[in-house]
């Protein structure tokens, strides 16, 4: 597989595929990391006198109501003020607008084209790897450089579809990304998973892969509500995925040294910051409780096994961060390993979110919560496979 460095790309047109799935509301970026994260290999491409051009794609579109609220508009205009550099946004995503504007492109001018997914309104011509779509798209440049790993799980015209018909690499980001999730086959030890998070199902395959590698796996989230049920304690209305019982069951059996699990939770009666909470032992649950986040002890003893700990990956949040009163856990145990300056891996998502203020102090902070969710499950990811 091809890095960005290993291709000339002197005066070229590059097509860069981005990630700039950022959160937006009422036109205004709430959070610029995934932006930030392509502006080495956009630099690195401007340096080498290239024609840069950008695609990504922006939340979904269904209905022809979402295409403005996901316009790639206000990502052009954060992108010129990081880049201090004119952006030339295109509002469309194929035709003579856009194949002109890219015939008139001089050495290092930047063009963005508008959200990939614009194109799923017509079949979902981008989310299904219409060939004709990714032809087209490679056809308007010279090389391809995949830097977007937040969607390097899919198969998709914009990554697979224009890495089919042209010369292609992996950007600095995606390099970066595979790096530190390559240093979790061979991990410094003790090296011990953290995971929470709502639903067990999303995580058995991380879980069957990694519980022979990792030395412990500390359980927190909505998700140790099944583990704690598959093991009999009332759990009243915390939240269960009944599918997922036999699961915890059989590996709780299989590695029941290695598997923590809460002995305290923070609980309430409704899913709201609102209601009065108390901790409580996992015993002493009652049938309309609910718990939204782990207990004083739970963190104690998360502590005394991370103490040790020489590289640690987490996945999901220990509660509800997103209220006030069910953030300690995970900020407490987050505190701790950036005080204790242990090599940590979070795995995108919410976790990622959940830690803005450390970034950073962490080793590494993903910007794709699936796809490293599916590269630590062992599987395949199409964006890279194509590239090999
Ligand atoms: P995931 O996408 O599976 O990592 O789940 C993240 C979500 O899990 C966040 O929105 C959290 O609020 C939620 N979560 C964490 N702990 C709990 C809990 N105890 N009960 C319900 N939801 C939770």
């Amino acid at each position: 597989m091809k890095k960005l460095k290993d291709l000339n790309i002197k005066g070229k047109k590059v097509l860069i595929r981005c990630d700039f799935n950022v959160p937006i509301k009422n036109g205004k970026i709430l959070d610029d990391t995934r932006i930030k994260a392509s502006l080495q290999t956009i630099n690195y491409c401007l340096e080498q006198k290239a024609k840069i051009i950008l695609f990504s794609h922006l939340g979904r579109i269904k209905e022809k109501s979402d295409l403005e609220k996901n316009s790639l508009l206000p990502v052009a205009k954060r992108l010129e003020k990081l880049l201090n550099k004119k952006v030339i946004f295109i509002n469309e995503t194929r035709g003579e607008k856009l194949e002109k504007a890219i015939d008139n492109l001089h050495e290092k001018d930047i063009i963005l084209v508008q959200n990939t997914r614009y194109e799923d309104l017509d079949g979902k011509k981008e989310s299904s790897n219409d060939k004709e779509l990714g032809k087209y798209w490679a056809s308007l440049g010279d090389v391809f450089i995949n830097d977007a790993f937040g969607t390097i799980h899919r198969a998709h015209a914009s990554n697979v579809g224009i890495a089919s018909h042209l010369e292609s690499a992996i950007g600095f980001l995606v390099e970066k990304e595979l790096n530190a999730l390559s240093y979790l086959n061979k991990p410094n030890k003790p090296f011990i998973v953290i995971l929470g998070g709502a639903k067990v199902s999303d995580k058995i395959g991380v879980i069957e892969n990694l519980v022979t590698k990792a030395d412990y796996i500390l359980i927190g989230g909505g998700m140790a509500f099944t583990f704690l049920q598959s093991e009999g304690y009332n759990v009243g209305n915390s939240l269960v995925d009944y599918e997922s019982i036999d699961f915890c069951t059989k590996i709780l059996n299989e590695y029941p040294n290695k598997i923590l699990l809460p002995i305290d939770v923070n609980v309430t009666t409704e899913y709201s910051n609102d209601t009065e909470n108390e901790v409580k032992d996992i015993t002493d649950i009652t049938d309309e409780q609910m718990g939204l986040d782990i207990g004083e002890k739970t963190i104690k003893l998360y502590k005394k096994y991370l103490k040790d700990a020489k590289t640690v990956l987490w996945n999901g949040p220990l509660g509800v961060y997103e209220f006030s009163k069910y953030k300690k856990g995970t900020k407490k145990i987050l505190e701790f390993l950036v005080k204790n300056e242990i090599k940590t891996i979070l795995g995108g998502g919410d976790i990622v979110a959940a830690a803005s203020s450390f970034k950073d102090k962490i080793y590494h902070a993903s910007t794709g919560g699936g796809a490293t969710l599916e590269y630590l499950e062992g599987k395949k990811l199409p964006g890279l496979e194509i590239l090999k």
